[in-house]
């Protein structure tokens, strides 16, 4: 009688555990399914790192904190984003990490496991994390894309010893899927990237500045912040086509936009308007719009631009005007500064027209 209500209690024991496997089971199917849903549902790069963050402190049950970390373009390890348990939100960070964790992110082959921070002198790198994103156990995992290195997600707990193997394979596929997000958010930025710049310049191209430059003009209507819009316009470009060739004028409008975004400050909106026009809006008055257009007619006209038939001067004509509470829209503003433009061609070219001087 013992011995069946022992094999009872056995059998009792294994469908615990059993069951105990299949909810952990679900709840990593669970957690997957979520992470992958938000892969296929957004394309923000942002808004996918948090995703997958969230996903992996929520599904893994000892994990208290999370991070993800970005390799940057100058190739430095930034920590991204991070979740806390406790505020189920998420954190933007942008503070730079140490070679020493870029190094120890390199040396991870799938995801390691540092049960003891405090007891791991190997470890003692990922103490130096700001903000409290370490504790005493992590798993970091890196991201690959195509092979390559991008950067890594790492979980921590309060608790020596706080994540086992299901956690550990857990976290290796939901790294693959925050790969694989990666990989099409970078994408999907690219060809928005494309879509906005003029490949020839490297300046935003008609849509891409109309794009932006209507925000602009909202704002400075909505805040009373002043604006003015410059149209450039090289000088006698078709002798330059009509004497060297489209492929040598080609190569002056690359210069132009070198020089142009060179001159302007980062918060200046350049684009190029259409074949040989270049156009740009400043959040400045008249006064100082002034100083900036007559810095772009000097670096323009101040030195040839070297092409494959030799150096060649070139020189542009500006028009510009700014915006006032009587102008009716960005498409009027830009035909003010048109105006400008052709007063100043008029006028014998190379020079800077203001609208309502001409
Ligand atoms: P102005 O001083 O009055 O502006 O004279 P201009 O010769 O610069 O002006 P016009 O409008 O007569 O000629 C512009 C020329 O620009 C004609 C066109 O073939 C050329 N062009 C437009 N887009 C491109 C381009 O992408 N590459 C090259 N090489 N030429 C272009
Ligand atoms: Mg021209
Ligand atoms: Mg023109």
């Amino acid at each position: 009688m013992a011995g069946t209500h022992e094999s009872l209690a056995t059998k009792e024991a294994v469908m615990a555990r059993l069951f105990e496997r299949e909810q952990q089971r679900v709840r990593e199917l669970n957690t997957l399914y979520e992470a992958m849903k938000s892969l296929v549902t957004t394309l923000d790069l942002r808004t996918l790192l948090e995703h997958v963050l969230m996903n992996a402190v929520h599904g893994i049950p000892a994990a208290t904190r999370g991070l993800i970390m970005l390799r940057d373009e100058e190739d430095v390890l930034r920590a991204e984003v991070g979740w806390r348990l406790e505020s189920a939100e998420p954190v933007a960070l942008g503070f730079t990490l140490s070679a020493e964790i870029w190094d120890a992110v390199t040396a991870c082959d799938g995801v390691v496991n540092i049960p003891d921070l405090r007891n791991d002198a190997q470890a003692a790198c990922w103490r130096a994390i700001p903000e409290g994103y370490t504790a005493r156990a992590l798993l970091v995992t890196p991201l690959r894309v195509d092979g390559a290195l991008v950067g890594a997600l790492m979980l921590s707990a309060f608790n020596p010893h706080a994540f086992n193997e299901a956690d550990l394979n857990l976290l290796e596929a939901l790294a693959a899927t925050g790969a694989a997000a990666l990989r099409n958010a970078r994408l999907h930025e690219e060809v928005q990237r494309l879509a906005m710049v003029d490949p020839l310049t490297g300046l935003y191209n008609r849509r891409g500045f109309f794009d932006l430059a209507a925000r602009q003009y909202d704002r400075s209507v909505r805040y009373g912040h002043p604006l003015v819009a410059v149209m450039l316009d090289i000088d006698h470009f078709k002798l330059i086509n009509d004497r060297y060739g489209h492929q040598v004028g080609d190569e002056v409008l690359a210069e132009i936009g070198t020089r142009l975004h060179a001159a302007l400050r980062v918060s200046d909106l350049v684009g190029r308007y259409g074949g040989e026009e270049f156009v740009a809006l400043l959040e400045d008055t008249i006064p100082g719009a002034q100083i900036a257009a007559n810095r772009l007619l000097q670096v323009i006209a101040k030195e040839p631009v070297i092409t494959s038939a030799g150096p060649l001067p070139v020189s542009t004509s500006i028009g510009i005007t700014a915006f006032a509470p009587d102008c009716p829209s960005l498409d009027a503003l830009l035909q003010y500064a048109d105006i400008a433009l052709y007063a100043a061609k008029q006028a014998g070219r190379n020079r800077l027209m203001v609208f309502g001087d001409e």
